[in-house]
């Protein structure tokens, strides 16, 4: 495997950062995780802008333009000639002192990873997971703004820990006060019927404390397309235990229905009928759309 670490692609085994890299040191950095699919990048446009995003938010100047990022995320492709894929695009402080200044680190550390991806079992889309909520909260935005993709996850992680001790694979994070936030590492949504009017796709509001994820706006999209009533709202775990469908989404796990939450069986109890029609709908979305490498 070739990894592309400042600059030059080298082999992984010298695919190595110092000690002193702030990002080792402190989480003090950003990155993206990124799909292909069959020879084509899926919304590469969209994790390269959100990169930026989050390197801005940390003062922290990428050395390349948005243009030459693109093309090491298509050459960690080609060199590595993977076509189904997952790429990890990470941008670090760089190499500093012990102290936290960031001004002390001169150059940023950018490497890309390119591998194959590692898919979650079958058993999972077509059985559904169980969740469970967690006592870790979400960071709060005011504190750090959940739309930094930053190095620094432990909040995350806590909460996946938590999750495992129990004997889950994934954990619901609620907000300071008590609201549905999302997953460890996806985004969080129901389905629900209202008397007389269609179904609803209902997401937490970015602004209690989530990512916007980029399969988040790919599935609300595809929900007003087939014809959902998509909104963004407040929800409660209650709102979860009461909905037709649950699912989550993300990069890497794309779309995966959720069957029980907190010992609550969800809808039937099986994956629902809309969850997998956007989950078709989904698919056909990553054979067209994207960039050839
Ligand atoms: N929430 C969190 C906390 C994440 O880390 C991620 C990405 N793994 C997501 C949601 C999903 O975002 P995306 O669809 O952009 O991968």
């Amino acid at each position: 495997m070739k990894v592309y670490l400042n600059g030059k692609f080298v082999d992984r085994s010298k695919a190595v950062v110092s000690v002193f890299d702030h990002g080792l040191l402190y989480g003090d950095g950003v990155f993206e995780g990124i799909r292909s699919y069959d020879g084509l990048i899926f919304k590469l446009k969209e994790h390269i802008d959100r990169l930026f995003e989050s390197a801005h938010t940390i003062m922290l100047k990428i050395p390349m333009s948005k243009a030459a990022l693109i093309d090491v995320v298509k050459q960690s492709l080609r060199v590595n000639r993977l076509h189904d894929a997952y790429i990890r695009l990470v941008v670090t402080r760089g190499e500093g002192d012990l102290g936290l200044d960031p001004r002390k680190c001169a150059d940023p550390t950018v490497f890309a990873i390119a591998d194959r991806i590692e898919l979650y079992p079958k058993r999972l889309y077509e059985q559904g997971l169980e969740l469970i909520t967690v006592a870790t909260q979400r960071n709060v935005p005011e504190a750090l703004n959940p739309q930094i993709k930053s190095l620094n996850y432990l909040n995350n992680i806590l909460a996946k820990i938590e999750a495992i001790n129990a004997g889950f694979e994934e954990a619901i994070m609620l907000s300071h006060s008590g609201y549905v936030t999302e997953c460890t590492g996806e985004n969080i949504f129901l389905i629900s019927s209202a008397a007389g009017k269609g179904k609803r796709l209902v997401t937490p509001p970015t602004y209690i404390g989530v990512l916007r994820g980029i399969t988040r706006q790919t599935v609300m999209a595809l929900g007003r397309r087939t014809r959902l009533d998509v909104r963004e709202d407040l929800l409660t775990r209650h709102d979860l235990f009461n909905a037709d469908e649950v699912f989550l989404t993300g990069t890497a796990a794309e779309i995966v229905p959720v069957v029980k939450i907190d010992g609550r069986m969800i809808g039937s109890g099986k994956p629902g009928a809309v969850t997998k029609k956007l989950q078709q709908a989904f698919r056909q979305l990553t054979k067209t759309d994207g960039i050839k490498y």
